[in-house]
């Protein structure tokens, strides 16, 4: 009798051992993204027109982070290569995420609390460096995208102003072209190294932002505990991007360090993905004085279509918010940052992103202004912050 009872535990053991290593990601994965219904109606046929006309640029995607092929269409998730190609995506930003603490709040997020990405790290059988370097987590999602670009001649890595200028000349002749670049969320990801700033660079990261969701050896996060500002760390490590043209993303930044990083950079920066106090009053949100500042330098704001970013769960309050910055600051400064696949509740996924055109029609802006906001001006910050060089092979 023991010995059956013994048997059948090891069996319920090696099951859920089975079970953790197979399905446990997947899973997690469709519970924390999931996909919206479809839209109730198609786009009008004038919003499907000016869709067409556009190059979409999208300044933020976590969609390397999941157990998904980036190149096979997946009925979970917010994204994957198809629907951003059905989207009408010509330049798409992914993002690697390195820590992500538990019991992670608005309010206050702790950075000694325990770190999930090892879980799903292991669920996903990503090799065993990963487990325990922040590094190694970055470095391998790199390398996911690396293979992806290898597989499909039509999408590519931009690292340089040469790759960007080629990649919109060949989109010309090709529509479904997709350039990608390739950003860090969070600093922590160095290990406490500058050096590291350099095999960042080295696999392909041309856009990084200081802090994530919490505070780290660079400065504060806007949902930190302290929300401080630049530290001695974060100022040589800001050097050092500067000098490798790392395009700098305030996004997660609290108040007291975009002030101390605008103060030290003099070319445009990006906040890849927020939304604006002015229409949801929120710490993650960006002030007006502060759309103000990155507007004087040259930069956008990558406002997102996340309901906790826009308070609304509908493309209209996206449209909404990036009226209050075309208002305040210019329609220059109005730039798209999803969070598709940040573990966030979107109205649509990429494949349905002509609806933002419609909302953005309703909103009132003109076609030329959309295309500004949809692509144009990320594509403008680019040409200056991207380091010169030769087309990368
Ligand atoms: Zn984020």
């Amino acid at each position: 009798m023991l010995r059956v009872v013994l048997y059948v535990l090891a069996g319920v053991f090696l099951l859920a051992v089975l079970g953790y290593f197979t399905v446990a990601a997947p899973i997690a994965d469709a519970r924390f993204n999931e996909t919206p219904p479809d839209p109730p109606e198609p786009v009008s046929d004038t919003a499907r027109t000016v869709h067409d006309d556009l190059m979409v640029a999208d300044l933020h995607n976590d969609l390397l982070l999941w157990p998904r092929d980036p190149l096979r269409r997946y009925d979970r998730g917010h994204s994957d290569v198809p629907r951003l190609r059905a989207g009408g995506v010509g330049l798409q930003v992914f993002a690697a995420v390195t820590q992500v603490p538990t019991g992670r709040s608005y309010a206050g997020t702790s950075a000694d609390a325990l770190d999930q990405i090892p879980f799903l790290a292991a669920a996903q059988r990503w090799p065993l460096r990963t487990w325990t370097s922040r590094l190694e987590r970055a470095l391998h999602q790199a390398r996911k995208l690396h293979r992806a670009t290898a597989q499909d001649e039509r999408l590519t890595l931009l690292r340089t102003q040469a790759d960007l200028a080629n990649a919109l000349m060949r989109r010309a002749g090709t529509p479904d072209l997709l350039g990608t670049l390739l950003a860090v969320e969070g600093l922590h990801a160095l290990e406490g190294d500058a050096a590291n700033v350099d095999t960042l660079v080295g696999a392909g990261y041309r856009m990084m932002s200081l802090t994530h969701l919490h505070d780290n050896a660079l400065g504060g996060s806007n949902t930190g505990l302290e929300k401080g500002g630049l530290t001695e760390f974060g100022e040589a490590v800001l050097e050092r991007l500067n000098e490798h043209h790392v395009t700098i993303d305030l996004a997660h930044a609290s108040e007291a360090l975009i002030d101390d990083v605008l103060a030290r950079t003099e070319g445009p920066v990006v906040v890849s993905h927020t939304g604006v106090r002015a229409t949801c009053d929120s710490p993650r949100n960006l002030s007006d004085r502060h759309i103000k500042a990155i507007a004087a330098q040259g930069g956008v704001v990558g406002v997102g279509v996340w309901e906790r970013a826009v308070c609304g769960d509908t493309l209209a309050a996206t449209a909404r918010a990036m009226r209050h910055v075309a208002d305040l600051v210019g329609v220059e400064h109005v730039a798209l940052g999803t969070d598709f696949d940040g573990t966030v509740s979107v109205p649509v996924d990429a494949a349905d992103l002509p609806h933002l055109t419609e909302a953005l029609l309703e909103e009132g802006f003109a076609p030329k202004e959309i295309r500004k906001i949809m692509g144009d001006n990320v594509v403008r910050v680019l040409r200056r912050t991207l380091p010169v060089g030769k087309p990368s092979g």
